[in-house]
């Protein structure tokens, strides 16, 4: 816990800058004396839990700064488990700043970064798990990052945690009782019921961390990089998937000299497409730059869509160069497009080239601009390469855990699979309590049922001021 844990912190829990309201939090044993100190209507410091008061709110020299609206929460019925009051001002950034700093006059100090996040958890109001969802919910950038930071705060990590945590006190109580009667070398634990406990684990386990890619995907996004020759298409194509002029089309090559990015949402994921320079081996020094970074970009991105000129066709060196990725990097979807198919006046020769495996997709980046529709095929198979169809008609809570979670639990697994290969070799008991107890421990960081200072400060850090 914080050193000044029992303070009352204050700050502005909505973005600043010019809008109809803003919110100042304060929350702490002094909350309501605090705000009372500043508020017209006396009634405040008595104020009950949830009521709300209207009144004028004065600086330190009983000037008036603005008519607000205070609601008080009184601990531990609150978010944060403390006294909190709420105080809704006039939006833009100078009243909320002459409320806060007649606030700190009167007693309350700045709150950290994720602060009343961290009271929150710290009062028992979350759990790590959770607290970590909150943020992921405020960053939220799509569909599914909202959904499955909900699933969280609501639980369903945590649950599913509890669920292995729950097999793994089953067994670890069997065991221990077994040591404690170790001089009579007894075994009254059932060694079949052991083994079906510890795979039972190991298959929740598994599905836990098999469950951080779709979390990635949910908070990340997916990065998708457009290649081709200059002039296939890629421009055009990138602003007719994202519906807007974002990247800048010309006739000339090698116009799209750095990468232009641009978003748009497909099957409830964030898809960020970034427009790279044509490869193409170049003397024009910012072109070779840029046909450098285009490399960058792919070796960084999730999928790589690769645009050819229906009418020109995929030569030597796109083939080869396409090849020599294949070996680099295996893992990488690639979609091939075939665009310009409007300029194509003989379809046998689009079927031809479909059918030859170079090219998958045949469309009109073109005409998609005025027909979103037309791209829908492209927007399957991006869904398809990262194996995230039909993710966003899933019926009810997605549970995905974060990076963090993930690592905890690879090593929760790890401890399983030493007990099992512990119980498999009849070896003894303490080793079995050993690596339970190894893997108890790792289940608790993740919903912060143990915690360490360095776990605190690497989750609460990364929240904003007000949180
Ligand atoms: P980039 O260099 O690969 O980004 O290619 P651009 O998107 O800038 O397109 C090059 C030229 O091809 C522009 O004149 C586009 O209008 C044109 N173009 C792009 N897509 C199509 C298409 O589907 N059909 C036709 N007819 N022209 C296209």
């Amino acid at each position: 816990m914080p050193p000044d844990a029992r303070s009352t912190i204050a700050a502005l829990a909505t973005a600043r800058g010019t809008a109809a309201l803003a919110v100042v939090r304060v929350s702490g044993p002094e909350a309501v004396p605090v705000v009372a100190s500043r508020f017209s209507n006396e009634g405040l410091a008595e104020a009950e839990g949830r009521t709300v008061w209207v009144g004028w709110l004065r600086d330190g020299d009983g000037r008036r700064i603005d008519q607000v609206v205070s609601v008080v929460w009184r601990g531990p019925h609150s978010s944060t488990g403390e006294d909190v009051v709420e105080v809704t001002c006039h939006g833009g950034d100078t009243v909320a700043q002459a409320v806060l700093r007649a606030l700190y006059d009167a007693g309350a100090r700045p709150a950290a970064p994720g602060e009343f996040t961290q009271r929150a958890f710290l009062h028992g109001k979350l759990d790590l798990a959770q607290a970590e969802a909150v943020a992921d919910l405020i960053h939220a950038e799509s569909r599914l990052g909202h959904r499955t930071a909900v699933a969280a705060l609501r639980g369903r990590v945590s649950d599913a945690v509890g669920a292995v945590r729950q097999s793994l006190v089953q067994t670890a109580a069997l065991v221990e009782l077994e040591l404690d009667f170790g001089e009579e070398d007894v075994e009254f634990a059932d060694r079949d019921d052991l083994r079906d406990l510890l795979t039972g684990a190991d298959r929740l386990l598994e599905e836990l961390v098999g469950s951080a890619r779709l979390g990635a995907l949910a908070r990340d996004g997916v990065r998708v990089v457009l290649g081709g020759r200059p002039n296939a298409g890629k421009s055009t194509l990138l602003n007719a998937l994202v519906g807007e002029d974002r990247a800048i089309v010309s006739p000339t090559p090698g116009t799209t000299r750095d990468a232009v990015e641009a978003e748009a949402e497909i099957g409830g994921l964030r898809f960020r497409f970034v427009d790279t320079a044509g490869l193409r081996e170049t003397a024009d020094a910012i072109e070779a730059e840029g046909t450098r970074r285009a490399r960058a970009a792919i070796d960084t991105s999730d999928v790589l869509v690769y645009v050819v000129d229906a009418a020109v066709g995929l030569d030597g060196e796109e083939r080869s160069f396409l090849d020599d990725l294949a070996v680099r990097r295996p893992d990488l979807p690639v979609i091939c497009i075939q665009n310009k198919a409007d300029l194509v006046t003989d379809p046998a020769r689009l079927d031809a080239e479909a059918e030859g495996g170079t090219t998958a997709l045949v469309v009109s980046a073109q005409d998609a601009m005025t027909n979103p529709a037309a791209l829908d095929g492209l927007r399957r198979s991006l869904l398809h390469a990262v194996r995230a169809e039909g993710l966003d008609a899933a019926e009810g809570g997605l549970v995905a855990v974060n990076e963090r979670h993930r690592a905890h639990l690879e090593a929760a697994r790890e401890a399983v699979g030493r007990a099992r290969r512990t119980l498999a070799a009849g070896s003894g008991g303490d080793t079995l309590a050993l690596d339970l107890r190894a893997a108890l421990h790792e289940l608790g960081l993740v919903t912060g049922a143990v915690t360490t200072e360095h776990v605190l400060d690497a989750v609460f850090s990364q929240f904003c001021i007000g949180k």
